[in-house]
């Protein structure tokens, strides 16, 4: 990398580990050692030496509306104003709760948590409370943050790294929770009909986003709804990825499937730390203090979070916002898909909305060991290529590609044209 970013990465390894505070920003996946940021505006960020980069990364999926929009900022500064936190209820949680039950079609009552692992470790936890059962099922390559029940197959950083599990993670627990092939209706049926009573949930990610975009296919999600609710299991979208972001109700709006608890960060937090969980209130209500599943947190509903999220999401009330997403989106990865053809080399776009994945071969991808069989080392040489041109990619062919309000025809222009000299590189 740069001078000054290579500086600052020597000294961070002295005091972080890996010089990180999350395991695939050290871009280990793409042996290249990663940019430190200095700052970022619109679909631009610039690294510790002053160079600018077009980000398609956008903070793993929060900037929607890209980086520090006037609102935003706006809201932050008045929140500002008042303080930082006060460990008591604010009209802030109010109205961003309300905000999202309004918005999410199977929320009616939410609870605000600090990040999408405390969001899915909360909802699990609920399930097992509920239901009184024990085993979970969740999908390999599905990414539902690093609580212990969840560190089992798991896609994002320990799909990067080929971890199966974690070291720290009690056998005991890990028994738990059975990882079956994203798509794969059958390995849900026969396990369902092994364990059912002893299961309390299934968690997924309706759109997969930690293993690179991988769609549902036609009857997955409406096929798990059915298992689930036949057998007493709690179905669980972890929405922290599509919540907001392909569409206000996430994807359980958009397939129109109501799951019992929806998990949800990023967006809703509008770059600043938050997780939230949701459902009906006979489901929520077994939350203390009202019911006895308990879970607490000492900046939970911070109010600079609150105001942040509150923004960000009054910019997206607007359908057209939508709209213009898609239309972005479509202009980018459809003009990939394009110079890649014309540099004559195979790419496979998975796109749901303003996310999506560039992967390489000719094979389609339905699940992880798909995605495993595509030619990943073809990413990194385009990660590097794109680099070099000043597009800043994910660090890894495992994650998605964002794009937000804030990208222009202009600047996804300048992307293809990178894209075509990078493909003719390989
Ligand atoms: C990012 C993510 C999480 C974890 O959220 P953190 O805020 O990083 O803890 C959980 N689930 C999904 C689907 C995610 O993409």
């Amino acid at each position: 990398m740069t001078e000054k970013s290579r500086e600052l990465f020597l000294k961070a390894q002295e005091v972080i580990p890996g010089g990180v505070n999350s395991p695939v920003r050290a871009g280990r996946a793409v042996g290249v050692d990663p940019l430190f940021i200095q700052r970022a505006d619109g679909c631009y960020l610039w690294g510790a030496d002053g160079k600018r980069y077009i980000d398609y990364v956008c903070s793993w999926g929060p900037m929607i509306l890209g980086h520090r929009p006037p609102e935003v900022i706006q809201a932050l500064r008045d929140a500002l104003e008042n303080g930082t936190s006060y460990g008591a209820p604010t009209e802030l949680e109010l109205n961003l709760a309300k905000m999202i039950v309004e918005a999410v079609p199977s929320i009616e009552m939410v609870r605000m948590v600090n990040s999408g692992t405390e969001a899915t470790m909360s909802a699990i936890r609920l399930a097992r409370g509920y239901t009184g059962r024990n085993m979970i099922i969740k999908f390999d390559g599905c990414y539902h943050g690093h609580t212990d029940s969840c560190l089992v197959s798991a896609g994002s950083g320990l799909a990067t790294f080929g971890i199966p599990g974690s070291p720290g993670v009690p056998a005991n627990l890990a028994r738990l929770t059975i990882s079956l092939p994203f798509n794969n209706l059958e390995a849900v049926e026969v396990t369902v009909k092994k364990f059912g009573d002893e299961i309390a949930a299934i968690i997924i990610e309706p759109i997969a986003g930690n293993m690179g975009v991988v769609l549902p296919e036609k009857g997955f999600l409406e096929g798990l709804r059915k298992i689930t609710r036949e057998n007493g299991i709690l179905l669980i979208f972890d929405e922290v990825i599509t919540g907001f972001r392909v569409s206000p109700g996430g994807a359980q709006e958009l397939y129109n499937i109501m799951p019992d608890l929806t998990c949800l960060g990023k967006i809703i937090g509008g770059g600043l730390p938050i997780g939230a969980y949701g459902g009906s209130r006979d489901l929520m209500s077994h939350i203390a203090p009202v019911g006895t599943v308990y879970q607490a947190g000492t900046l939970s509903g911070n109010p600079l979070a609150m105001a942040a999220g509150m923004a960000t999401l009054m910019m997206l009330k607007n359908k057209e916002t939508y709209v213009r997403l898609e239309e972005k989106s479509r202009f980018l990865f459809s003009g990939l898909m394009d110079v890649a053809g014309r540099a004559g080399v195979d790419i496979i776009i998975t796109r749901v909305g303003s996310m999506g994945s560039i992967f390489f071969g000719k094979n389609r991808v339905v699940d992880f060991d798909s995605v495993k069989q595509t030619e990943t080392s073809k990413y990194t040489s385009f990660y590097r290529e794109m680099l070099a041109r000043r597009i800043y990619l994910a660090p890894s062919p495992f994650e998605a590609l964002f794009v937000s309000l804030a990208h222009n025809e202009e600047v996804m222009k300048k992307t293809i044209d990178s894209a075509f000299h990078s493909f003719k590189k390989l």
